[in-house]
């Protein structure tokens, strides 16, 4: 309440009071009108009250439903970082499954259901575009000797190296991968059946040359090889065939050389 209210209120009382304003006419009607006044006020009052009250809830509410929310959003950004680290962790381990199901793990070469993929993709490629291709296989010779004389691990090394050399020997595009074993296949495109003798040919010599060593011992390596190149009315794994037929009979002729089917 203000002063000027109090102070009006005081006087109003003072003159209620007083015994000489009791029989003037006004003070029935003065008396009244300031209980009323007086009532409607206490209700005010409680009214304002009761008003500031549901402010103070409303607010608190709002507060706690504003507080709900972002704990909400913290939960959802956290699950969300969650989920993108698993997403992250699902992609390496399908490209580890994938190059664990396409590469072979001594050598890093193609293994050969990848080499499978290359040489239908090579067919295919040879009946749309007329373009040929020669498959080679190459088996070292003796290898099994190489092992039980230098122990496995020297012969794993030699793979490595043998790897590396045939794949240095071959344009880019050609493909070199690993059969199984001691087997590697060569996979030559648009490359004739004279074509690939002469590479043949050459990586026989460089492969001959003495670079192996097992310790401070000089190894001596041979490859024999079969060759044969895709015929139009053939599968691919016949040309394989074929080339495996061929190299049957180089081992057959000696080692260290290479046929082609008769
Ligand atoms: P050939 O000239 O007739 O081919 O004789 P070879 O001794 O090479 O052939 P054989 O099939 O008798 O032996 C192949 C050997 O290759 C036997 C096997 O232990 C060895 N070999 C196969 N894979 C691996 C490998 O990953 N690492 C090593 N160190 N040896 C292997
Ligand atoms: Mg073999
Ligand atoms: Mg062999």
């Amino acid at each position: 309440m203000s002063a000027d209210d109090a102070s009006l209120y005081a006087y109003i009382e003072s003159l209620l009071e007083a015994d000489a304003y009791r029989e003037h006419p006004l003070y029935p009607a003065l008396e009244q009108l300031y209980r009323s006044h007086c009532g409607q006020r206490k209700r005010l009052e409680r009214l304002l009250s009761i008003a500031d009250g549901y402010q103070q809830f409303t607010r608190d509410e709002m507060r706690e439903v504003q507080q709900q929310y972002e704990r909400q959003l913290r939960r959802e950004r956290k699950l969300s970082r969650i989920s993108d680290h698993y997403q992250e962790l699902m992609r390496e381990s399908n490209r580890e499954l994938h190059a664990a199901s396409t590469l072979d793990p001594l050598t890093g070469l193609a293994n050969r259901r990848k080499i499978a993929e290359y040489l239908k993709q090579a067919a295919c490629r040879a009946h749309h575009d007329a373009a040929t291709f020669s498959v080679v296989m190459v088996d070292v010779d003796h290898f099994k000797s190489i092992n039980d004389k230098y122990g496995h691990e020297t012969g794993d090394r030699i793979l490595i190296e043998l790897a590396a050399i045939m794949r240095q020997a071959l344009r880019t595009r050609d493909l070199c991968g690993r059969w199984g074993g001691e087997e590697f296949l060569l996979l030559l495109h648009d490359c004739s059946l004279a074509q690939a003798r002469q590479l043949v040919d050459r990586l026989l010599a460089r492969i001959r040359e003495p670079r192996f060593t097992a310790g401070e011992e000089a190894l001596a390596l041979t490859v024999s090889a079969g060759i044969a190149e895709y015929r139009l009315d053939e599968s691919y794994q016949n040309t394989v065939n074929r080339a495996d037929l061929a190299l049957f009979q180089a081992k057959r002729d000696g080692r260290d050389c290479y046929r082609v089917p008769v």
